[in-house]
């Protein structure tokens, strides 16, 4: 297994305040990794300390092989990462195309090969509509597309996301997350992000979550759902003291909610055999699987450190 990124016991002090408190992990090279936690957890500190631009105070960072703060490593990795960050880089004034082209030639890229990138770019983000038209006069779904083009004009190896499609409509979002998607899978690039969407995480090889500066869940969504979340049934009865008998009998944990009964399920496949017993007096029923909101909510409101 190659490693994009790894990370061993880093620390981040500002002034007397610790931010990141000794975190270690490691990024498959290729996959999809999200980093997850509350406000202020951490989460763009580390990113800023992996993308040099914010020095760490300790610990180790290795990216795409290059170590962290080691003579002339830190260019290397700028080499080999792009970065779209919350506050976008781009100038205003200039148009998409030529703020994207600008960039590329910082690269030092050759003629053809910027024509060949921007071609790329292009294509992945559909900029053929925008390409023309000032930066400053894009909507905001429009801008996330030119920052993430400009992020990928040197075809980086790892690209770090903070926060990609937050404040974005839901169609937008959703074209920009499957476009995150698309290039994790076609390109075989790693994809380094920070997201409150759940649903995005859900999709994540890897998830970490930060609390306080400390990581205290990771795994894969469907090990973070089993650890940290349980499927439920909704139940309607028609004959409630039936219901309630049947619960009862059964002895299982329920809330009631102006008469739909959730029932806490230890695994999908035990709805099966409950709701064969409790048929003559069910009035209608839902299973509802487990989230990574659950998860998320989960952790936030005991996770220790691991
Ligand atoms: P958010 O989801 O709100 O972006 P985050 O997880 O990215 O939060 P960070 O921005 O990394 O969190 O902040 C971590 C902690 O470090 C917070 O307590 C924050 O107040 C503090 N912090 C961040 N930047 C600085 C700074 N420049 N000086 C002092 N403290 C800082």
């Amino acid at each position: 297994m190659t490693f994009a990124i790894q990370v061993e016991h880093l620390q981040k002090h500002y002034g007397e305040h610790l931010a990141v408190k000794g975190i270690s992990f490691k990024v498959e090279q290729g996959s999809l990794f999200a980093f997850l936690g509350a406000n202020g957890a951490g989460k763009s500190t580390t990113i800023e300390i992996l993308c040099t631009l914010l020095q760490k105070s300790s610990g180790t960072v290795t990216i795409n092989g290059y170590t962290l703060d080691e003579k002339s490593m830190n260019g290397e990795i700028r080499k080999s990462i792009g970065v779209v960050f919350q506050q976008s880089l781009l100038d205003e004034r200039l148009t998409v195309r030529e703020n994207i082209i600008h960039r590329g030639k910082t690269y030092g890229l050759s003629r053809a090969q910027l024509a060949e990138n921007y071609r790329f770019v292009s294509t992945y983000l559909h900029l053929e509509d925008i390409e023309q038209q000032k930066y400053g006069t894009l909507s905001g779904g429009q801008k996330r597309r030119a920052d993430i083009a400009r992020a990928l004009i040197h075809r980086p190896k790892i690209l770090f996301l903070d926060e990609p499609t937050t404040g974005l409509d839901p169609q937008t979002r959703q074209f920009v997350w499957q476009t995150i998607k698309q290039l994790q899978e076609e390109t075989n690039m790693t994809v380094f992000l920070t997201t409150h969407y759940m649903e995005e995480a859900a999709v994540a090889h890897q998830v970490i979550v930060l609390k306080q500066g400390r990581i205290v869940a990771e795994g894969t969504p469907d090990f973070l759902k089993t650890q940290y979340a349980y499927d439920q049934m909704a139940l309607v009865f028609h004959d409630r003291s039936m219901g309630l008998k049947w619960l009862k009998d059964n002895t299982l944990h329920f809330t009631e909610n102006q008469g739909i009964f959730s029932v806490r399920l230890d695994s999908t496949m035990h709805a099966l055999s409950l709701l064969k017993s409790a048929e003559p007096f069910l009035a209608s029923f839902e299973v509802i699987k487990g989230s990574m909101d659950d998860v998320f909510l989960h952790i936030m409101a005991q996770g220790d450190a691991i």
